[in-house]
This record gives structure tokens, sequence and C-alpha cells, in this order.
């Protein structure tokens, strides 16, 4: 945003959410040129940034409004990345790409969603674990990743549960984390837990455990 918050792409408006997301001028264009034209007046005139996201949320279970709401998102996400590569950057995307890019990683998606529907998923589905952390039971190893794995990993032959921790619950990992950035790339394996990770567990058991 620019000091005096007036868009810097097209210098006509200040720059809020809603006029980055859909108003700016081609980003307008885009989303006329993907969305159903029945669906076009209440689109380009909700007034508030939540009351558009819901909409869009609420008409992508529609067939014909012609965008799902995972579409949807990931349009939202490279239009935000292509005005941040402008600004910081200097670098632009056509619409045309922009779309084919957003189309592309929903085929990623579902290739993947085809992919583990195999897996053993702990109980029925990917779910919230118990919120607190709590050690591993006798015989198991827990691994904590980030969303990405190997399926090679995963095919072998041993007994996979699959659980999702909340963001409420990972401050441990996220200290883990964010020590990360100042290390080497590589595998790192600490034979003795840092200090400051008994702090982040402590804390992780009490949010936590105040919810009970
Ligand atoms: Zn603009």
């Amino acid at each position: 945003m620019s000091a005096d918050n007036i868009c810097s792409w097209c210098n006509s408006t200040v720059e809020s959410s809603l006029h980055v997301l859909r108003d700016c001028t081609d980003t307008g264009q885009l989303w006329g040129s993907v969305i159903n034209t029945r669906y076009q007046r209440d689109f380009f005139n909700l007034r508030t940034i939540d009351d558009w996201i819901s909409w869009n949320l609420k008409q992508g279970k529609k067939l014909e409004f012609q965008m799902n709401n995972g579409l949807f998102m990931v349009l939202c996400w490279n239009i935000w990345k292509r005005r941040n590569e402008r600004i910081f950057e200097g670098k632009s995307r056509f619409n045309e790409c922009i779309i084919a890019q957003a189309k592309g990683m929903m085929s990623c998606l579902e290739r993947v969603q085809t992919k583990t529907s195999s897996i053993n998923w702990y109980g029925n589905g990917i779910q919230n674990c118990d919120l607190r952390w709590k050690p591993s039971e006798t015989s198991w190893v827990s691994l904590c990743v980030d969303g990405a794995f190997s399926m090679t990993m995963i095919r072998r032959a041993w007994e996979i549960r699959i659980c999702q921790i909340s963001r409420d619950a990972n401050v441990a990992a996220d200290h883990l984390a964010k020590q990360a950035l100042d290390a080497w790339l590589g595998l790192h394996i600490l034979s003795f837990p840092m200090e400051s990770l008994g702090r982040c567990m402590d804390n992780t058991y009490t949010v936590n455990e105040s919810r009970v």
C-alpha cells in the first residue's frame, strides 16, 4: 500500500482489501470472465469484504455459478500474490495466466485428494485430535509436518494415522519451525529438547487446558 493508501496499480481509489481482490481494473475483468453473468450484479455490488467472501462461498455450491469454493479462494490468493509481485518485484501476470494457474492448483489438489483417499486416516477422515499436545502411545512415533508428506513413506508396511492439529495446539511446533529458519538446510535431530521448547509446551498445555 502506498503512503497515501491509494492503489498503486490503478491510482484511482483507496486500496482496500475489496478493491485489490475484486475491483481493481484488470481484477474486475478477471472475475467478469469466470462468473456466470446472472450472478455478476450481486458479485460486484456487495459492499464489504466479509459480505463478499460469505456470499461467494455460499454461491460456490451452485453448479451454475461456474466457480466452486476452492477455485474462488485460490483465485483470491493468486490475485493477492500478483498485487504483491507488482509492488515488490515489478512483475505482473495477465488474467489468463492467473486463471490457468489457479485451475492448475485446483487440479493438483484434486489429484492429491484422490491419491490420499486410500490412506487409513485416523478415525473418519482428517479430524482434529485432542487440542492438548501429548506424548505418543508406546511403540508409536509422532511426526509433525506442515501438510507436506511423501506417498512413498506412507505406503510402507506400517500402520499410519494422520490427524490434523489445530493452530491453537501447535505452539511448540510453531516455535521449532521458527528456530529452523536460522538453521542450515537438512535433517536436524535434537538430542535434548531446547530449553525454550519447554515453555512453549507449558503454554500449549495451559492455553488448551482452559478450554476443557
Ligand atoms: Zn486499483
